[in-house]
Formats: structure tokens, C-alpha cells, sequence
């Protein structure tokens, strides 16, 4: 029997060309609809300076490095800033129309190297949003694969990359939801009994935003959620941490809603976040 790990399906065997997004560059990979085949799983290669055009980013010497250098990458992919309403734009001589229903998430990894260093993977976004209840995602797949990592195919191939921070892209300057910390959470409880806990130092989320409109993007800031990977304690209260950067490049950070998390056996735990006034 052939191991498992061998048979991931990384989803950049995934053929970008016959989807509904042609304006996306090397680098961005959809995540198909369907769920793959019984025994694979979608992963994300790494890191994204292998694809063009990010040939000159990374390695970061620390994790708000990376943090900054993937927010304005994300904030301006097409479609990632979006208003409630729709806007009207002139391109050359056509006026372009934008919806929500346009409006696209992506997400991506930043992870640690053996070497201690900081990489953002490749970054994929869902082949559809949902447009019949106008949610926003992206499907995060939980795994990177970093073709320089993965030398030993009777290993799992991303054993030695730790995995920091989950990152993704809101079209509104909307916190963290419930389903975005669930995921992490899920996620925590996934990597705890792995090898990938070794040398563990944190794990959390991130979810970039602009105040700009779909013809300016830009990047202003972000919300960012931390468990520690030993999280067990219910009563343990933790903060959702909300990232602002100013023209000049400061940045400032304030705390803007409480979490709370409870663990059920064999379910996603339930989760209540309680915004400050
Ligand atoms: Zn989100």
C-alpha cells in the first residue's frame, strides 16, 4: 500500500485556465468545488516567491515581516475590496459594474522553515463564492507543501514547516467571524498530536482588510485571532486583536472583542465572540 501523504493533491495541478477568474496571475490557484477524492487532500506549494510575480518577496526574519508584505499582495488581487453596494467604475471607455456578488476572499499560509525563517505560501480562492446567501470564503487547505521540505517520500511532506498563522482577505473591515476562528481552532486541535507541534510557538488567524473601494486597494490593517496549540482551558478568555497602518507605515494595534470557546467531544467547538463597544 502506497502512503498516504503521497497521494495529496496539490491543488496547482488544478488547471486555472477554464475558470471564471482568467485576470488571476501565477500564484493564485482556485479550490475546486468539489471535494477531492476520498484518500487526497488539497494542499498549497510554497512559497509564493516561486511563482511570477512575486519573484523578490521573502524569506521574512519574523512573522509580522510576512504579515505585511501579504496584506496589500492580497488586498489587491481582483475583486478582494468590495462595498456592500455596488460600485461603478470608468475603465478606458467601459464603466465597469462590481457587486458584492463579486466580491472574492483568498487566503493563504504563512509558515516557518527549518531554518527559523518566514515564508507565505501560493494562494488559492474559492472557484465560486456563494452568491445565493452572499457569504464569502475561501476554503483554506490545511496543508503547504514546500517542494524543498519534502525531500523524504516516506515522510509526511510538510513535517518540517510550522505552521503560524492562517491568512485571508475580507472584502468589508469586518472582524474575525465564528466559522474563521473555528477553523483555527480545528485546525490547533488537528496539529496538537502531529509532528508539526514540535517547536510550536503559536498558531492564529488573520483577516486582511481595506477601506479603499474595489478601484483603490490597498491595505489598512487587520484582525488577528492567537491560540496557543496546548488551548484545553474553557474558561480562558482571549482577544481579538484589530491592526491599523497609517500612510507613513505605523502600525497600532487594539484589542476589539473577546472570544470565548467551548470543546465538545467530536463536534467544531462553539464559539462566542463578543465585540467591544
Ligand atoms: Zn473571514
Amino acid at each position: 500500500m502506497k502512503p498516504r501523504y503521497l497521494r495529496w493533491l496539490l491543488a496547482s495541478l488544478l488547471a486555472p485556465g477554464c475558470s471564471t477568474h482568467p485576470e488571476l496571475p501565477e500564484g493564485v490557484l482556485l479550490i475546486p468545488e468539489q471535494e477531492p477524492k476520498p484518500g487526497y487532500e488539497y494542499a498549497l506549494p510554497g512559497p509564493l516567491r516561486t511563482a511570477e510575480p512575486f519573484k523578490t518577496a521573502g524569506p521574512f526574519k519574523s512573522y509580522f515581516d510576512a504579515v505585511q508584505y501579504a496584506c496589500p499582495v492580497l488586498m489587491s488581487l481582483p475583486d478582494a475590496t468590495m462595498t456592500p453596494r455596488t460600485s461603478i467604475s470608468r475603465r478606458g471607455n467601459h464603466l465597469d459594474v462590481r457587486t458584492w456578488d463579486d466580491s472574492t476572499e483568498y487566503c493563504a499560509w504563512i509558515y516557518q522553515t527549518p531554518q527559523g525563517q518566514f515564508e507565505l505560501s501560493w494562494i488559492g480562492t474559492n472557484e465560486r463564492q456563494d452568491t445565493t446567501k452572499g457569504r464569502r470564503k475561501c476554503d483554506m487547505p490545511r496543508r503547504v507543501i514546500d517542494a524543498r521540505y519534502a525531500k523524504d517520500p516516506s515522510l509526511p511532506p510538510d513535517k518540517d514547516i510550522t505552521y503560524v498563522l492562517a491568512v485571508h482577505s475580507h472584502p468589508t473591515a469586518n472582524t474575525l467571524t465564528d466559522h474563521d476562528i473555528g477553523y483555527i481552532l480545528a485546525l490547533g486541535h488537528k496539529l496538537k498530536g502531529s509532528f508539526h507541534s514540535v517547536g510550536q510557538f503559536k498558531l492564529g488567524i488573520i483577516a486582511f482588510f481595506s477601506n479603499g473601494t474595489s478601484g483603490s486597494p490597498r491595505c489598512d490593517g487587520f484582525f488577528q485571532y492567537d491560540i496557543p496549540l496546548d488551548e484545553t482551558d474553557e474558561s480562558t478568555t482571549r482577544k481579538i486583536q484589530k491592526w491599523t497602518v497609517d500612510t507613513a507605515g505605523h502600525w497600532e494595534m487594539k484589542e476589539v472583542a473577546t472570544v470565548h470557546h467551548k470543546y465538545r467531544e467530536n463536534s467544531m467547538p462553539y464559539i462566542q465572540i463578543i465585540e467591544f463597544p
